[in-house]
């Protein structure tokens, strides 16, 4: 009973800290959030707890080519994502800091990218460049010049 309500206050943490950030995070990321909450996290805990928040739908892997794998809340529209509406999203990546935002719309299916005759049945798409952080840091920098 005690080591159930352990494993529920560690699951807690872990989807309050994805929650409450507006991205992606790694494990380690994660795990050093979450600590804030539970001390005794550790990042093996991390990793149980994240694959049975994946079971549950409530979180997302991110895999970002050539990056390790990140973790998102799944956003209100995959929740409520019924049938055959399903609702997938993209990233910003950020080349200054390395973090990973959700984009929360898409441009489309893409069929006219394809050669003809070929069927577009899904597409990845992650736009990279400064996040609005390290945009404006950089603009002061060169501002300061
Ligand atoms: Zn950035
Ligand atoms: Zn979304
Ligand atoms: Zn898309």
């Amino acid at each position: 009973m005690e080591h159930r309500e352990r494993q529920t206050r560690q699951r807690d943490a872990l989807l309050q800290a994805l929650q409450g950030s507006a991205r992606a995070l790694t494990p380690a990321e994660l795990c050093a959030l979450a600590q804030q909450q539970v001390a005794t996290l550790n990042l093996s805990t991390v990793y149980r707890q994240l694959n049975a928040l994946q079971e549950l739908g409530v979180v997302t892997r991110v895999e970002l080519p050539g990056q390790s794998a990140r973790f998102e809340a799944a956003c209100a529209h995959q929740q409520d994502a019924h049938g055959d509406e399903e609702h997938h999203h993209h990233h910003f990546h950020c080349t200054q800091c390395d973090r990973v935002f959700p984009i929360h719309a898409c441009p489309g299916t893409m069929d006219e990218l394809a050669p003809p005759g070929f069927q577009v049945q899904r597409h990845d798409l992650t736009l990279h460049g400064l996040c609005a952080d390290c945009g404006s840091a950089q603009a002061a920098r060169s501002a300061a010049c």
